[in-house]
């Protein structure tokens, strides 16, 4: 155990603000320490961000830290309860395999959940058994860290720890805890639960907290929970798009894995699309197609809908009127969610003015991908380098007239070539977070090999550098009969 000196000396500056919120929002955990707990990697630049020292978070004591097996301030692990809509059904949940270490305060004043996730069982556990698997925990660190990198809002990883112990799935696996960081684990799911099982005082109370701690902004605004709702969906919408339009697939879109703060959290079943195809859906679980490529903004809209229901109760005393200004605000997101997209596409194909023609100019592209079967990726970088043009779509007449019609776009707009491919390159990036690259990773990683792994996260953290040490990463995974699947809470 430390004393309050010795964190300091570490950099933990530790606050529990949702200790404060009523009981019903978490469960106090205790110490459950894992067996013999190892450091698989550290996020050192993460680590210095949050004020951490990671030479000490790489000793015998900062991992058992990172483990759960020791604790910097005592009786301050708690699950979060929540509830959620998964594939459609509502249902309670809560932190099932995660616990909460506190809310560390950077030194540049910003407040962030350190969670630890494979960390054992709590009251939410559900028969399950609280525990991750090294593989799927070196993923979300992975791809995480990659979205990070590609600019997408999201939870990052601080580190991932072996705990020595094995985990039975459908076969037996190596037990680990990831750290994720987050700027607060309130999800839709957060104020659903409460909004069905606590009373409009509790609700009330969480609202302030989100907006305090969210969107402080709006605090002294006289409607104040109207705005919350307009921010969160402006956040959302802005985050979908951007999902969009980088090919990313979150795979489990349910009410509970959507932040209040606006960023991406549980890398579960997610993966990025390599071909384009608008039905893409890579998660075993989703046979429905729900969560797939295309369907992920209606899906938006959906949860919004569910997140809106359960803050009715303070939007108007009149039911019926607090469902009108539900339904208003939840009216703009269409139009929010379109400006965000469009403004990005744009910016993908140099355009820096607005002209009606626009969404056309990409529409036509994005049809012309998906009848050719081209990499979403790699077509945007054959457009920004002019490089890898002679074949697939590439040599159609079709292709030609279009990129005839783009080119007059561009010239339709006072920036020179120069600024077009500048704007291009900070666009589209280079590389992204390929399926195979990251099974090839893992599966390294598993047999005590971090080399490849190590290499995937540096080429990785520079997404946009269009670097020559970057090129094996561009390539496309070799033909295969089986698609690739990605599975849920592993
Ligand atoms: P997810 O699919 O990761 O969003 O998880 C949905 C719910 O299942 C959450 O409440 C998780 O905490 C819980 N959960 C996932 N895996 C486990 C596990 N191994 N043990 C207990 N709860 C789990
Ligand atoms: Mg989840």
């Amino acid at each position: 155990m430390k004393d309050k000196k010795e964190s300091k000396d570490i950099g933990w500056n530790l606050d529990n603000s949702y200790l404060n919120l009523p009981k019903v929002f978490f469960s106090k955990i205790n110490l459950n320490p894992v067996s013999s707990p190892q450091l698989i990697i550290l996020n050192d630049t993460l680590a210095k961000e949050l004020g951490l020292d990671s030479n000490y978070l790489k000793t015998e004591e900062g991992v058992k830290i990172l483990s759960g097996s020791e604790t910097i301030q005592e009786g301050a692990f708690i699950a979060q309860a929540y509830a959620g809509h998964q594939f459609g059904h509502f249902t309670m949940l809560g932190d099932g395999r995660a616990l909460l270490i506190g809310e560390q305060i950077t030194p540049s004043g910003k407040r962030y959940d350190i969670q630890l996730k494979g960390s054992g069982k709590t009251p939410y556990s559900r028969g399950g058994d609280g525990r991750a698997v090294l593989g799927p925990m070196i993923r979300e660190y992975i791809i995480s860290e990659a979205m990070y990198n590609l600019k997408i809002p999201t939870t990052r990883s601080l580190a991932v720890v072996k705990t020595g112990e094995h985990v039975i799935r459908e076969t037996v696996k190596e037990g680990a805890i990831l750290t994720r960081v987050a700027s607060s684990h309130i999800r839709f799911g957060t104020f659903q639960y409460i909004s069905q099982w606590g009373n409009k005082e509790q609700l009330k109370e969480l609202a302030d907290y989100s907006i305090k701690r969210h969107y402080p902004y709006i605090e002294d605004d006289e409607n104040k929970y109207i705005n919350f709702l307009k921010e969160v969906i402006k956040a959302q919408a802005s985050l979908v798009s951007k999902w969009q339009c980088i090919g990313f697939i979150h795979g489990v879109m349910n009410t509970d894995n959507m932040t209040i703060s606006g960023e991406t959290i549980d890398y579960g079943p997610c993966a990025f699309m390599d071909t384009y195809n608008p039905d893409t859906v890579f998660s075993s679980i989703d046979v429905y197609g729900r969560y797939a490529y295309k369907n992920q903004p209606k899906m938006l809209g959906w949860n919004l809908c569910r997140f809106a229901e359960s803050l009715l109760p303070l939007l108007d005393e009149d039911q019926n009127e607090a469902i009108n200004i539900a339904q208003e605000a939840i009216s703009d997101y269409d139009e929010i969610y379109y400006n965000n997209w469009i403004s990005i596409m744009r910016s993908k194909l140099g355009i820096f003015n607005e002209e009606e023609l626009d969404k056309a100019i990409i529409e036509d592209l994005l049809s012309m991908m998906e009848k050719y079967n081209e990499d979403y990726t790699n077509t945007f970088v054959s457009l920004t380098t002019k490089n890898n043009m002679d074949k697939g779509m590439f040599i159609s007449d079709e292709f030609k007239n279009w990129y005839d019609s783009w080119q007059e776009r561009l010239k339709r707009q006072p920036n020179s070539s120069e600024e077009v491919n500048k704007l291009m390159k900070e666009s589209n990036p280079y590389v992204i977070p390929r399926n195979h690259r990251v099974e090839e990773a893992i599966e390294a990683a598993d047999k005590g090999d971090l080399s490849v792994m190590m290499k995937l996260l540096d080429v990785l953290s520079r997404p946009y550098d269009y670097s020559n040490d970057q090129d094996d990463y561009t390539m496309l995974p070799k033909p295969s009969s089986c698609p690739y699947k990605t599975y849920c809470g592993t």
